[in-house]
């Protein structure tokens, strides 16, 4: 099966892209970052932008078996008119073009963001449901209110495209705007971990390996719609904090920042869409998510000390 993954270079991408290799398939890594990986006879690399005229990215995405869009610009709190643009660029007029060069009939599956809820509504505890009215809090969120719109027309065409919507994604390779990842790189640091908000705040954590799991069973089930992709489990943010202390085996300190309008208290997913059409939901451990994480983390970074050559 030939299948192509935009957005490969990135946290998601690079996890997907491996799990698809792993099992014998044949991808196309799309990115305008160089995607870095094993080589194997399956890959074939295009380091490009999707709004580029080319002609590799053209026929990549008319030719291929299942398409996996996950490029675009994430991450809620960045304001101002260059990112206010880059992800109108990179999330709307990037999933526009995709859009027009995979064949309807082609599986599609498009990674939009349980941001488009502005947090779990209503009485707490209260899980969002896929159905529930979106109350985008900035401009990422629209952005992919946007995005989903587009989708929706395409799937009111009869096109074979599914819209996940991922919650807290964590595990190797994080981005490292992300709160683990910059919490991790704080404590490695005898920094504090900067938490917005208060410790009280919850968010729904998957491991980037059941993303990826379920992204893959998403599009091999062909049901087109939205589902969250999540847990069903609030983690509050005082166990993420201990989770790295653990990690790491050391006493960690918090300073509380007042956290923007931008990221909501609370954020839950409602998984009964995924169960439905999966037969499973994800179950993250957080204590050994954040251990792998800190581990390849370790892995990746460079040393603290000069290391001499002789
Ligand atoms: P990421 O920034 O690590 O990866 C995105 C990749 O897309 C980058 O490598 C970037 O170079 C590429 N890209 C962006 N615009 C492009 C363009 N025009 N042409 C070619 N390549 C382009 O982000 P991520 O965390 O891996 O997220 C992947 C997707 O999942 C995004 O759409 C994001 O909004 C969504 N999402 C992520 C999370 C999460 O927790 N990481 C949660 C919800 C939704």
């Amino acid at each position: 099966m030939h299948v192509v993954v935009t957005g490969a270079a990135g946290f998601l991408g690079r996890a997907l892209t491996g799990a698809l290799l792993a099992d014998g398939e044949t991808v196309t890594a799309l990115d305008r970052r160089l995607y870095v990986g094993l080589a194997t006879a399956g890959l074939d690399v295009i380091t490009a932008d999707l709004l580029d005229r080319d002609d590799g990215i053209r026929q990549a995405l008319a030719s291929a078996d299942t398409v996996f869009h996950l490029a675009g610009c994430p991450g809620v709190r960045d304001r101002g008119a260059a990112v206010a643009w880059a992800r109108h660029r990179d999330n709307v007029l990037a999933t526009a073009r995709v859009l027009a060069l995979v064949p309807r009939r082609t599986p599609l599956v498009v990674t939009s963001s349980s941001s488009v809820y502005g947090g779990a509504p209503g009485a707490p505890g209260r899980p969002s449901v896929e159905d529930d009215p979106v109350r985008p809090l900035g401009g990422y969120a629209r952005s992919k209110v946007a995005v989903e719109e587009l989708c929706a027309r395409r799937a009111a065409a009869g096109g074979n495209v599914v819209v996940a919507r991922p919650f807290t994604v964590a595990g190797e390779g994080q981005r490292p705007d992300m709160a683990l990842a910059s919490w991790l790189a704080a404590a490695r640091t005898d920094r504090p971990l900067r938490v917005l908000g208060s410790l009280d705040r919850t968010r729904d954590v998957t491991d980037v390996r059941d993303v990826v799991r379920v992204l893959r069973d998403l599009a091999a089930g062909g049901t087109p719609g939205t589902v969250n992709v999540g847990t069903g489990v609030g983690r509050p943010l005082r166990d993420l904090v201990a989770a790295v202390g653990a990690a790491l085996d050391i006493d960690v300190r918090t300073v509380i920042v007042p956290a923007e309008r931008v990221e909501p208290a609370d954020t839950l997913a409602d998984t009964r869409r995924l169960r439905a059409l999966l037969g499973y939901v994800p179950r993250t451990d957080l204590l050994d998510l954040v251990a792998s994480q800190a581990a390849a983390s370790q892995a990746a970074a460079p040393p603290r000390q000069p290391v001499l050559v002789t």
